[in-house]
């Protein structure tokens, strides 16, 4: 250490401190990083990879990125999970002796950043803290630290409730304790957590302790406190903006497992992993992204209290009911910013003169969406429009203080209005007053030389000056003038009355610079200081966002109100699948009813392959959740019950992160559903048993069936393309087989995607594989197999006559069980040249 130059000592011994982030070391108009930090980033970064001399005999190795355009490589480094540890000079480097004085002044990370492209404007963006209790429960905490909104919660010991948590929030970093268990963290890595902080620290301090009232734990305590510990120590600011913690249980919503919201595709698409084809995109006509925030928020918690999803359902149908009222606030909404983050922005003491204006321009709208919802009028409405709050005196400032188009620089003047401030209108008079003068000297100049060509000008180094062209020279008056600057064509001249003039200007401009500065900073610490009001403000616009939103999907689409049933009762009539329904656009959607009660609890589907099946069953789901989340559904009349948790296994949602077979996460889940489902709860099941041999296959999906049927009691709808197992119908009373029809026509099948009672008479494997133009002498060979088959095997009547388990075994291409022992790879003789090659691949490092 001791043989580098002071500044690299500096550097070294601020880096002890962030050993896991990159340092950006401020050197003049660069970020600097040194050693691994810069080998890193120039790789990461795409940037030069330079050295420099630190006083040791090797020289440093080292990169950089200038100070005005960081933000953008910051992002870069953020968004592939590192951190970023800003170190600042705190010192005038003029006035300093020796090393400037330098420190770390903030530490971006995955989950706390502010603005940027990094800031999905209709997602929040969830940094979440894990802690281990000795009883074996888990605190978790989360926080968005651009609207300084935070929850806290307690688990169960079971990973899966903790992992399912982190995914409904789509957290980014998860801050634990640095002896937190190992496997945990891994599991978390694989759900897609960029970054797992450290933080030992759970003890309530007096920075944070009033945020924490509300909790009446001390387990929920420490979880949020160990949260707030790390924000401090990495955002080394006041953040005044944080709101109190407030607790949450998951029980209060439905749960939704992480897979099932997936093969749901409630917030994105499986195939692509973007919004686009999912109920979010189905839903998402709201106008503010505040909104657009909360509806996913919705739609990850659909609610459980019949009281609370009603008076949604009210709202909503106000809001439908009228139709100009609506469209008026929908144009009002589009004019109101992201008032939660720009208060966070206020806190954090990052927002400029133009955020303030954004401020007060939607500020400015809520005296206008309350006379709109005045016009509408009811007691919710009422108590609604109560909960509105024009701020007005952070409008009036606003208004008074700053124009109308300020520049985006801070240090720059033109912010404030005139008028505002007596000093400030001071300078600004001595400084206009100067330039008139100026503008006035040239008309002079002009008079008494005779020279029309004669202007005044300014620039940078010499400031104003008297331009005279070589050819004009001869007209100037000896001795008035002082040569300044001499160009191919002209000369510059000052004059001792304009440099007196220029100084007063000058003098004048920095001071307004200053003065607006100060002004600004004060303006925005008194809007600092309405901030809790400004979010609670933010909540009601995003609610009625929301609702809004609501009315105006649910009347284009033609939804109606759901109603709830205590008797556990579904009745769904002419039943729409909304997000298909949407794509399929010109064609026609087939409307399904769908009639469930305790003398159907189970309804087993069959019928052929895309005949819509899967469709019918994602459908129902939809419509439980959109009724849940308190919007309309797409039907002609529904009733239902109040579904606590929802279960599916649905096709191809191969888990491929975690390495597991198909058919391990179809038991995965089917065990996830049969472990914690109720007799309220909704399960799907979409061909459970496809991924092993047909025995194998058909004896669990009846094990399956049977178990729920007679141990659990939840609505069920379990597809299949065993036709073996309709006889269940008659053994288990509580199930209801159902199909899905298709015609044949000509030889090839026709789907009417129209759901009837009673089972299917036929698979149509093989029409299917005509629709997708297989050869025709393949599909003449598979008619033939079949036929053969058919003959070679007990009838489908017989066997239907016989038990659901065909106590024969018939002689069928099977696939490979799951629970045979593993087939030998078949050995072939390789060739020299195949060896050689096997043994070179052998020999590489992959
Ligand atoms: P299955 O699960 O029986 O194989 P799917 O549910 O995947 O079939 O449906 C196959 C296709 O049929 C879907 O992609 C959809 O476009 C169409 N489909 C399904 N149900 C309907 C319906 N009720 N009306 C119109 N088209 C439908």
């Amino acid at each position: 250490m001791a043989s580098y130059t002071p500044m690299i000592q500096q550097y070294l011994t601020v880096k002890a401190d962030y050993q896991d982030a990159f340092l950006f070391f401020r050197l003049g108009d660069f970020y600097e990083m040194f050693f691994e930090d810069a080998i890193k980033a120039s790789q990461e970064l795409e940037i030069t990879l330079t050295s420099r001399d630190g006083g040791a005999e090797e020289r440093i190795p080292m990169c950089g990125v200038p100070y005005h355009s960081a933000a953008n490589y910051i992002e870069q480094l953020i968004s592939k999970g590192y951190k970023v540890a800003i170190c600042e000079q705190i010192e005038d480097p003029k006035q300093s002796k020796g090393v400037v004085k330098r420190e770390v002044v903030q530490v971006i990370t995955p989950g706390t950043v502010m603005d940027g492209k990094g800031l999905m404007e209709k997602e929040n963006n969830y940094i979440v803290s894990v802690t281990a209790f000795e009883d074996q429960t888990f605190g978790l905490a989360y926080n968005d630290i651009s609207t300084g909104e935070s929850k806290v919660t307690l688990l169960s010991n079971n990973l899966e409730e903790v992992l399912n948590e982190i995914a409904v929030l789509g957290a980014k970093e998860v801050v634990v304790a640095s002896d937190f268990d190992g496997e945990w963290q891994k599991k978390m890595r694989e759900r897609n957590v960029l970054v797992i902080s450290y933080e030992d620290q759970s003890s309530i301090d007096r920075k944070f302790s009033h945020l924490l009232e509300d909790l009446n734990q001390d387990k929920l305590k420490q979880t949020a406190a160990r949260l707030f510990h790390y924000l401090y120590r990495s955002q080394k600011r006041s953040l005044d903006h944080l709101q109190p913690v407030s607790t949450y249980q998951i029980h209060q919503f439905m749960k939704i497992d992480y897979y099932s919201k997936r093969n749901l595709e409630l917030t994105e698409t499986i195939r692509t992993k973007g919004k686009k084809g999912s109920l979010l995109w189905l839903l998402d006509e709201t106008k503010t992204a505040m909104g657009g925030r909360m509806l996913k928020q919705w739609i990850d918690r659909p609610l459980i209290d019949r009281e609370k999803i009603e008076q949604r359902h009210h709202f909503v149908e106000l809001l439908m009911n009228y139709y100009f009222e609506r469209q008026e606030l929908r144009e009002k909404l589009k004019e109101v910013y992201d008032l939660e983050r720009l208060a966070g922005r206020v806190a954090f003491g990052n927002v400029n003169a133009r955020d303030l204006v954004q401020l007060k321009q939607s500020l400015l709208q809520v005296p206008y969406l309350k006379q709109i919802l005045q016009s509408i009028g009811s007691e919710e409405m009422n108590r609604l429009i109560e909960r509105l709050d024009p701020c007005e005196e952070v409008t009036d400032l606003l208004e008074r203080a700053i124009v109308d188009n300020p520049p985006l620089s801070l240090k720059e003047g033109n912010i404030i209005r005139d008028g505002y401030h007596a000093q400030l209108d001071q300078y600004r008079d001595a400084s206009r007053n100067g330039k008139t003068w100026i503008a006035q000297l040239e008309r002079e100049e002009r008079e008494k030389t005779g020279i029309k060509s004669l202007k005044v000008g300014y620039n940078r180094v010499f400031g104003y000056y008297i331009e005279v062209t070589k050819a004009n020279l001869h007209l100037l008056e000896e001795g008035r003038y002082e040569r300044k600057q001499t160009l191919t064509n002209a000369e510059r001249f000052i004059t001792p009355e304009l440099k007196e003039k220029e100084a007063l200007i000058l003098q004048a401009e920095e001071k307004i610079g200053e003065l607006e500065y100060e002004l600004f900073t004060e303006i925005r610490e008194t809007v600092k200081e309405y901030i809790p009001r400004l979010q609670a403000l933010a909540k009601t616009v995003s609610e009625l966002d929301v609702l809004q939103c609501f009315a105006q999907v649910s009347e284009e689409r033609r939804y109606v109100k759901p109603k709830f049933s205590s008797e556990r009762r579904v009745v769904i009539k002419d039943g729409r699948h909304p997000v298909v329904e949407k794509v399929l656009n010109a064609q026609e959607y087939v409307p399904n009813d769908c009639f469930m009660d305790s003398d159907r609890e189970v309804l087993l589907i069959t019928g052929p392959n895309m005949s819509g099946k899967s469709t019918y069953m994602r459908q129902i789901a939809l419509t439980a959740i959109l009724a849940q989340i308190g919007c309309f559904v797409p039907a002609t009349e529904a009733v239902l019950p109040i579904f606590d948790q929802v279960f599916t296994r649905i096709g191809a949602a191969d888990d491929l992160i975690s390495g597991q077979s198909t058919f391990m996460v179809e038991m995965l889940e089917a065990k996830n559903a049969i472990a914690n489902a109720t007799q309220n709860s909704l399960i799907l099941f979409d061909e459970i048993g496809r991924g092993t041999s047909t025995y194998d296959g058909m004896a669990l999906a009846q094990a399956i069936i049977e178990y729920i049927h007679n141990r659990i009691g939840a609505k069920t709808l379990f597809s299949t393309h065993y036709h073996e197992l309709t006889v269940l119908e008659k053994e288990l009373a509580q199930l209801k087989n159902i199909h899905v029809s298709a015609v044949e026509h000509n030889g090839k099948v026709v789907f009417l995607h129209k759901i009837k009672e009673g089972p299917a008479d036929k698979s149509y494997g093989i029409h299917v594989a005509q629709l997708a133009e297989l050869p025709s002498e393949l599909i003449e060979r598979a008619n033939e197999i079949l036929t053969t088959l058919e003959q070679s095997t007990v009838s489908d009547t017989q066997r239907n006559e016989n038990a659901a388990i065909p106590t024969e075994k018939v002689e069928q291409p099977e696939q490979l069980s799951f629970f045979d022992t593993p087939v030998e790879p078949i050995k072939s003789e390789l060739s020299d040249k195949e060896k050689k090659v096997l043994d070179k691949m052998k020999g590489l490092d992959l």
